[in-house]
């Protein structure tokens, strides 16, 4: 293992460490800079799938899954494919983004981190079309840039699911497919198939540098590392935040600049909203706050959720692929109901809502349905009381709705 970067080492391995990691090398340093800042790329003999689950690093896209499983899972197939997905279809976030245009190498080390354990024989990276340049003038000053091949995402909610990924960078067209088959089994032209968020591989770049007691070093026991979260909303100074695992949603708010707060949506159009009274709680992927794709939105006082989860229900009806029966007709109805409740709902439109949340869930070819429902459902719970308000004419926002 190398030495660690310097912005690092204040972190002690058993204390948090709340320094950044992954920009250490500064905002858009170039691959000298960058092998000054993190040392030389990590050694393909690393046994990096133990250090992985050493590690205890989780997926940054959305689903927390362990991350060495499923590479572990892929290694066991014949000739596998690895793909990086910066696709970002979450319309709140930036973090992936950010993280390709600023250090792009990190990204790269990852990717060929992963596909090199995996013994992969083809290396995609998938991003939005703003990230392309940056990630092609990077791959072209390193020696092993070649073994990458770009493909640009459309802006589109559902482009980043992987089994959407793996159709885009195959055939060209981002939508998902059934979730019969697992990937690392049969993925892109039928080969085992690797996806991994970009901020995921940027940290497993590191692990493949500093090991997996290395990462630990941050954060906690439960949620270790740091992950990066897109905050927006009304506050007065949002943006990409770096931060340890299982920091308190209180405590990115105040690193904002945020006052008090009507709740917050925690881990974007697909997360669920947190009422004001529990922004103590900390993000972790295990917990009451779960983190998702790394989105903050904060709802200020005197706004009405009900109103915002409308419009992003709404949105959401209007992103799906069209393809399963709870997108083309449920999704539609929720929307409407949901606006209804936004509104001022007749009698029995809440139960309506719960209904039709409940069904859409899990029946979808991908998991876009259970995400609106989980963020409904949600909404439902955190904002009881304007519920009971809308349905008597009145609004918190002020006056009717
Ligand atoms: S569940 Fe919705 S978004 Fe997912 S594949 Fe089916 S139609 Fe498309």
């Amino acid at each position: 293992m190398n030495a660690r970067p310097a912005a690092v080492a204040t972190g002690s391995p058993t204390r948090p460490d709340t320094a950044g990691r992954l920009f250490v090398a500064g905002a858009g340093a170039g691959h000298e800079a960058h092998l000054a800042a993190y040392g030389p790329a990590p050694s393909s003999g690393t046994d990096l799938i133990r250090e992985l689950e050493l590690s205890g690093l989780t997926g940054r896209g959305g689903a927390a899954f362990p991350v060495w499983r499923k590479l572990a899972a892929t290694a066991a197939g014949r000739r596998p494919v690895v793909i990086g997905n910066g696709a970002e279809g979450e319309p709140r976030s930036r973090k992936d983004a950010t993280l390709v245009q600023h250090a792009p190498h990190l990204v790269v080390d990852g990717l060929l981190a992963a596909a090199d354990a995996v013994r992969a024989s083809r290396v995609y990276l998938y991003v939005r079309s703003g990230s392309g340049t940056p990630i092609r003038r990077a791959l072209a000053e390193r020696p092993d840039g070649g073994r990458v091949r770009v493909v640009v995402a459309p802006h589109t909610f559902v482009s980043g699911e992987a089994g959407a990924v793996v159709n885009a960078v195959g055939q060209g067209v981002a939508l998902p497919t059934d979730r019969l088959h697992r990937l690392s089994e049969t993925g892109l032209d039928g080969r085992p198939t690797l996806v991994h968020n970009v901020e995921t591989l940027a940290h497993l770049g590191l692990v493949a540098r500093y090991g997996g007691s290395w990462f630990r070093g941050a954060g906690t026991l439960e949620d270790p590392g740091t992950r990066l979260v897109t905050v927006s909303g009304d506050l007065p100074a949002g943006g990409v935040l770096e931060i340890p695992g299982g920091t308190r949603v209180a405590d990115v708010l105040a690193a904002c600049g945020t006052g008090p707060v009507a709740a917050v949506l925690v881990g974007g159009y697909h997360g669920a909203w947190l009422p004001a009274a529990e922004v103590d709680a900390r993000l972790s992927p295990s917990g009451r706050a779960v983190p998702g794709a790394g989105v903050l939105i904060a709802l200020g006082p005197g706004r009405c959720g009900l109103h915002l989860t409308a419009q992003i229900v709404r949105y959401l009806a209007g992103q799906s692929a069209g393809q399963c029966g709870p997108c083309r007709f449920g999704l539609p109805a929720l929307a409407g109901a949901v606006g209804e409740l936004a509104g001022r709902p007749a009698v029995g439109t809440e139960g309506r809502v719960r209904r039709l949340a409940t069904t859409v869930a899990g029946r979808g070819a991908c998991h876009h349905p259970d995400g609106t429902s989980r963020l409904v459902l949600s909404a439902l719970d955190a904002f009881a009381d304007d519920v009971a308000a809308h349905a008597t004419g009145r609004c918190v926002a002020g006056g009717r709705p």
